[in-house]
């Protein structure tokens, strides 16, 4: 096994935190203020595997630990993407598509392959047809030029030499999503249920990076008490809670985490073995 480094780059949900608009929701603390979803993993020579592509992709991206002063160059910015782990398409994991452009430029147009559960890559295909398909070379410079691939759910795959095992979770009333063992590690965003058939898939993790809503139950979302669930399941020896809503306050939950479970900010890195 190799050493990776895992980093999410977004822990906050759909609209990010803390909202606009809603100023008994807002929170001055820095550690809840969250971009939308997204993660990387960088392996041994430098490659870089995206989880999901949402819409604050270009920031990430530009400044993937947040500690960017915002004048300086980046020096810690991301320059090249290898593959894009597709969990599902909703709107805050996939509508930074078109920010693959630029990579694809600073690549010099090296192709990059989105991969995940079919229905969701045609349903990507669907909504952002331009980035796909016919003018494949023609128009590197202008859109990015994006490749598909389907996973088969529970079998081993081998990507920019990551070792993928993708599996079905239930995103409640809005349907399926997929979740990914990554070696030591897996990666399951907006579930409302891990089905009980993908124990076996992830005993023995080093690392579970779990979605978490917040305290209220949600019909797509897991609530704490839910994510308490699934981790006296799984026991892994790690676990680091993200995709919050603007209701958790960083320093209100960081009182409750039992042992071994840590609450994401954006930046938030590890080491794993893959
Ligand atoms: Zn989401
Ligand atoms: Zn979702």
């Amino acid at each position: 096994m190799a050493s990776w480094e895992f980093t999410i780059t977004g822990c906050g949900t759909s609209h990010g935190n803390p909202m606009w608009g809603v100023p008994d929701w807002w929170s001055t603390d820095p550690r809840d203020r969250r971009r939308r979803s997204g993660a990387f993993l960088r392996g041994p020579e430098g490659q870089i595997v995206l989880f999901d592509c949402g819409p604050d992709l270009a920031h990430q991206m530009t400044d993937p630990y947040r500690d960017w002063d915002g004048r300086s160059y980046p020096a810690r910015c991301l320059t090249r993407c290898d593959a894009v782990l597709l969990t599902h398409d909703h709107a805050d994991h996939c509508h930074g598509i078109n920010e693959l452009r630029h990579v694809q430029r600073l690549m010099r147009g090296a192709d990059i392959t989105l991969y995940g559960w079919e229905p969701h890559l045609a349903s990507v295909r669907a909504m952002f047809p331009y980035c796909f398909g016919a003018g494949l070379d023609t128009y590197r410079m202008s859109k990015p030029t994006l490749r598909t691939a389907e996973l088969a759910d529970g079998q081993k795959h081998i990507i920019a030499q990551l070792p993928v095992i993708p599996f079905a979770m239930s995103h409640g009333s809005a349907g399926r999503t997929t979740g990914f063992r990554c070696g030591t590690m897996a990666y399951c965003t907006d579930l409302k249920e891990l089905p009980r058939d993908c124990d076996p898939l992830l005993a023995d993790l080093d690392l579970l990076a779990l979605g978490v809503l917040r305290d209220e139950l949600h019909p797509t979302h897991q609530n704490w008490d839910e994510a308490q669930a699934v981790l006296a399941r799984l026991r892994p020896r790690r676990c680091v809670l993200m995709h919050m809503g603007p209701e958790v306050r960083y320093a209100d939950w960081l009182a409750r985490l039992p042992p071994g479970v840590e609450l994401a900010v954006d930046g938030w890195t590890t080491r794993i073995a893959a």
